[in-house]
């Protein structure tokens, strides 16, 4: 195991800062007083703060050792399928950092906001360019914001055509987030098989899309990592019967610069902007979740929008069928200058090159690792490639051991156990950030806890082994959460 980057002793225990501080310590000087002294009215007192006494180091160390007991993105390869883990270019926090932004206030009148809103003017327009949109609200604060806010716009739309629809068609490799997003606007989620290949058919969505189904939500490239090729044809058969199309675009990191969905018969899409336009969110926030729509549904959209006038940029609640406001002042500003930083530094090319990257990375991984793992659907795939445990069952060994023994290796795991519509799923995304070099010691580390699952499949129950903590009870971690360390 040598050659691998897991982690070694040089993991320390840390206790809490108060378990940890001495009376007396401290972490500063300050200048010799040059002014007499007063007795405070102790009656205005009480105990004080119940700060802990602590000396310079002993804070650094403390803060730099907890940070050492995580894992992101910079410090290695994070292959967490469904959820583009990528790195995201530091240039864009900067960006995101500059005083003028940090400065500026949600509530400061128009007029002295202007660099701000025509930023997130910009943004709509470059969204609206790269998912072939007609126009573009940034106020949903995440995929699942984003879902819900489409799916009130397709409620508003049946509405506004004097039509109360019940259902709603979501693939069985759907996110979780869609079926619930459906469900709160009142809608019935239901479920339409994938074919054998891993993908929509016609012929299933048209069995069961009639005139009560108000539409169908579709991910494509979907959570098997696959593109929905006959997205078109579904499109044709559920505008026929009076219903829209929510593109899901969770995974748009696969297809930037080369599938618009607005081009492919999708009429509402959310992005995920901390997945794919430069925020991190490994640690779950902030995000953004912009819908985008086409110009039929562009009156639902939420107020305010930002209006551009010979160059000078305001607000309009003027909208009377819009859904409303969905996320206090105007969502999270700091992740559209991220954005927009990205989207601008990028370049269309650069865009396009990411997700062709992305898709090359994923089909090497597959190719590579289909000898070893059992391989759910044996085709090219874009940006993610879904194996499962079949083969190590055998061994009494499943996903989630080796998911656990990856750990161990220095790797974070792949998602697993999603999408369900694979048992035992292992779901692999590198992004195009990896290099060769690293997804070769990727996939050397998987061969290696494949064949310790064949010859020794103890070590992997056992696993991880190397990290401060080993395998937690989840059940009970969630049940009864134990925050002090
Ligand atoms: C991540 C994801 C979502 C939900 O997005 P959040 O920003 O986590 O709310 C929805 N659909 C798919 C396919 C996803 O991968």
């Amino acid at each position: 195991m040598t050659d691998f980057s897991g982690t070694t002793g040089l993991i320390f225990n840390e206790p809490l800062l108060w378990e940890k501080g001495r009376k007396g310590r401290t972490g500063m000087s300050l200048p010799r007083r040059d002014v007499g002294t007063y007795a405070l009215d102790e009656s205005l007192c009480g105990d004080g703060p119940d700060f802990p006494d602590l000396s310079e180091p002993e804070v650094a160390r403390h803060y730099v050792r907890l940070s050492q007991w995580n894992f992101g993105v910079d410090s290695g390869l994070y292959p967490l399928g469904s959820c583009t883990m990528k790195y995201n270019p530091k240039l864009n926090e900067k960006m995101a950092s500059l005083q003028g932004f940090t400065g500026a206030h949600p509530l400061l009148p128009a007029e002295l906001s202007q660099g701000a809103l025509r930023l997130m003017f910009e943004l709509e327009r470059l969204l609206a360019e790269i998912t072939g949109m007609d126009a573009v609200s940034l106020q949903p604060a995440a995929g699942a914001h984003g879902e819900l806010a489409g799916m009130l716009i397709i409620h508003a739309y049946h509405k506004s055509n004097g039509a109360a629809r019940s259902k709603i068609i979501v693939p069985d490799t759907a996110h979780g987030t869609n079926p619930a997003s459906a469900a709160l606007c009142g809608y019935k989620p239901v479920a339409v098989k994938s074919n054998e290949q891993g993908v929509l058919s016609p012929e299933a969505v048209a069995e069961i899309m009639d005139s009560e189904t108000a539409g169908i939500m579709i991910t494509n490239p979907n959570t098997l990592g696959l593109f929905e090729r006959s997205i078109r044809e579904i499109a044709e058969i559920v505008h026929k019967k009076g219903g829209l199309v929510y593109g899901d675009g969770a995974n748009m990191n696969a297809v930037m610069g080369i599938v618009r969905m607005g081009d492919i018969g999708v009429d509402v899409q959310h992005l995920n902007l901390h997945k794919t336009f430069s925020t991190p969110h490994g640690g779950g926030g902030p995000g953004a979740g912009p819908v985008c729509v086409k110009k039929n549904l562009e009156k639902f959209l939420p107020v305010p929008r930002i209006i551009e006038n010979h160059g000078a940029y305001s607000l309009s609640y003027d909208s009377a069928e819009s859904i409303g406001k969905i996320h206090a002042f105007y969502g999270n500003f700091g992740v559209m200058i991220k954005a927009y930083g990205y989207i601008l530094s990028m370049g269309a090319e650069s865009l396009k090159k990411a997700s062709q990257l992305a898709v090359l990375n994923a089909n090497y991984i597959k190719a590579k690792l289909k000898d070893v793992f059992h391989l759910a659907y044996d085709q090219p795939c874009m940006h993610e490639c879904v194996f499962s445990d079949k083969l190590q069952k055998q061994n009494g060994v499943t996903t989630l051991d080796i998911a656990k023994r990856l750990i161990d290796y220095g790797f974070h795991p792949p998602t697993v156990y999603f999408p369900l519509v694979v048992s035992g799923s292992i779901m692999i995304e590198p992004t195009e950030t990896e290099s060769k070099e690293d997804i070769d010691q990727f996939v050397e580390a998987c061969k290696a806890v494949v064949a310790e699952a064949k010859e020794n499949p103890e070590l992997l129950h056992a696993a991880p082994t190397r990290t401060k903590v080993r395998r937690l009870d989840e059940t009970n971690a969630t049940r009864h959460p134990c925050l002090t360390g």
